[in-house]
């Protein structure tokens, strides 16, 4: 487990670089915490270093996103209005997690039916510009 503050979100994109290092295929990343909390800015910045060229925007009006990435696909998961994930909703899901690095937000809605996370990180507010994150390594 690793915990880290970062103070803008340059910092935190750079931290989530790190962790994409260290990614492959098939891996499973979950990004907990409140809104505004850094969650998606953590996967835009896991993104880019993964060579995806597209701006990363927040899925939350739609399920999920799929990139390109330097030689590996990238999908972005965000399930804020889920409260379950029923087995017709995991047929949508599943095409996501399929030979990608799959990073997910608000996966408490997944426990359970999503394949299991390699990484949980968690993002917190520290102060206004200050967030704390942890890692862990499932
Ligand atoms: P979430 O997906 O958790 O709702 P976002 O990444 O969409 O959060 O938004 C985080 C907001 O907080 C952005 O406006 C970002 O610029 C700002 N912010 C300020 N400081 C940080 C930081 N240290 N890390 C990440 N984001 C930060
Ligand atoms: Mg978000």
């Amino acid at each position: 487990m690793s915990e880290t503050d970062t103070t803008s979100p340059e910092e935190t994109e750079s931290v989530a670089a790190h962790l994409a290092a260290r990614l492959a295929p098939g891996d499973v990343v979950t990004v907990s915490g409140e809104l505004g909390a850094g969650k998606t800015t953590f996967v835009r910045g896991a993104c880019t270093a993964l060579g995806v060229h597209e701006r990363v925007t927040s899925p939350t009006y739609t399920i999920g996103h799929r990139y390109h990435g330097r030689g590996v696909e990238v999908s972005h998961l965000d399930l804020y209005r889920f409260s379950g994930v029923s087995a017709a909703e995991w047929g949508d899901l599943e095409p996501y997690f399929d030979d990608a690095i799959a990073f997910v937000e608000w996966p408490e809605a997944g426990e359970g039916v999503l394949p299991p996370a390699r990484f949980a990180v968690r993002m917190r507010h520290a102060d206004d510009e200050r967030r704390r994150i942890s890692i862990d390594e499932c």
